[in-house]
C-alpha cells in the first residue's frame, strides 16, 4: 500500500520566480524550469499559491478559463502579449475548498493566473493543457497560521494534484543591484533556509527571527517568503527533496528552487 501511494503522489514545488522576464528570456531559471518540466509526471490538476495574491481570509478561484493577469508595470510588450491558456480546475479547486471547515475559504471567480503562477507554468508546463487553480494568500495569518493553514493541503497530492509554489526565499526589490553580487545577507539567509529545509526544521522556516538582521533584509515583506511554507507543509516524510538553480538574481533575489517527491 505504501509503495502504492508513493507512486501516485504528486510533486510539490517551490520556484523561486524572480523577475517576470524569466518567462521569456533565455537563461538558466527559465532553462532549467523546461528541463524540470520535462520530468515531472502529469498530474490531474496543478494547485498554485503565488506570491502576488493577497487577499483577507483565503481565496480559492474557481474559474473555467482562469485569464493570464499581467500584474506589472514597466516591462517590454512582448511580456504583456503572453498568454497561459490552461483550462481552470474547478472540481479541484472545489475539493480543495471543502479539506476546511466552511467560511474559512472562501470560492471566486473574480482571479486567473497571474504573473507569479503562469510565468513559471509556461515553462513547467508549456503546453498548458494541465487544469489549474490558483489559492490565495491570507494577509491575516502570522506564518504559523499559513504553515497550519497548508498542511490542510497536503493530502491532494495523493489525488493527482501537483502544488507548485511560487515566490522568492530572498526578495527585497529596494536592494536589487542589476551588476551586482549577491549581497552577504542573502547568502547567509538563503543558506540558514537551506538548512532547515535539509534538517526538515519546520520551526526555524516557521520562526526567521534567529536568522537576525539577514532574515529582517531578505524578508522585508512576507509575500515572497511565504509560498514556501506551503511547500514544507506539504512535504511527506518519504519526500526526496532537491534544489534547482541555487543562485542569486541582481544581487538581492535568491533563485532557489526545491522540490520534493
Ligand atoms: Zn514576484
Amino acid at each position: 500500500m505504501k509503495n502504492q501511494e508513493n507512486t501516485t503522489r504528486m510533486p510539490a514545488i517551490f520556484i523561486g520566480h524572480g523577475n517576470p522576464m524569466n518567462a521569456i528570456n533565455d537563461n538558466p531559471y527559465r532553462e532549467a524550469w523546461l528541463t524540470l518540466g520535462k520530468t515531472l509526471p502529469r498530474p490531474r490538476a496543478i494547485l498554485c499559491v503565488s506570491a502576488h495574491w493577497q487577499t483577507r481570509g483565503t481565496q480559492v478561484c474557481i474559474a473555467e478559463k482562469p485569464k493570464t493577469i499581467h500584474d506589472f508595470g514597466g516591462f517590454p510588450a512582448a511580456l504583456f502579449a503572453q498568454h497561459y491558456p490552461a483550462p481552470g480546475a474547478p472540481e479541484f479547486a472545489n475539493m480543495a475548498c471543502d479539506l476546511f471547515t466552511t467560511g474559512i475559504v472562501t470560492k471566486t471567480q473574480d482571479w486567473g493566473l497571474d504573473h507569479g503562477a503562469w510565468t513559471v507554468l509556461q515553462s513547467l508546463f508549456p503546453a498548458a493543457d494541465v487544469p489549474v487553480f490558483q489559492l490565495s494568500l491570507d494577509v491575516t495569518l502570522n506564518f504559523a497560521g499559513h504553515f497550519a493553514f497548508a498542511k490542510n493541503l497536503a493530502c491532494l497530492r495523493e489525488r493527482g494534484v501537483m502544488i507548485i509554489a511560487s515566490g522568492n526565499i530572498v526578495h527585497n526589490l529596494g536592494r536589487l543591484n542589476p551588476n551586482g553580487e549577491a549581497a552577504d545577507w542573502a547568502v547567509i539567509f538563503d543558506d540558514y533556509i537551506k538548512t532547515a529545509l535539509e534538517t526538515g526544521d519546520d520551526a526555524a522556516l516557521i520562526d526567521i527571527s534567529s536568522a537576525g538582521n539577514a532574515a529582517k533584509l531578505s524578508v522585508p515583506t512576507d509575500e515572497h517568503y511565504l509560498p514556501l511554507l506551503y511547500i514544507a507543509a506539504v512535504r511527506h516524510a518519504d519526500d526526496q527533496m532537491h534544489f534547482l538553480t541555487e543562485s542569486f538574481d541582481m544581487s538581492s533575489l535568491s533563485m532557489r528552487s526545491v522540490i520534493f517527491r
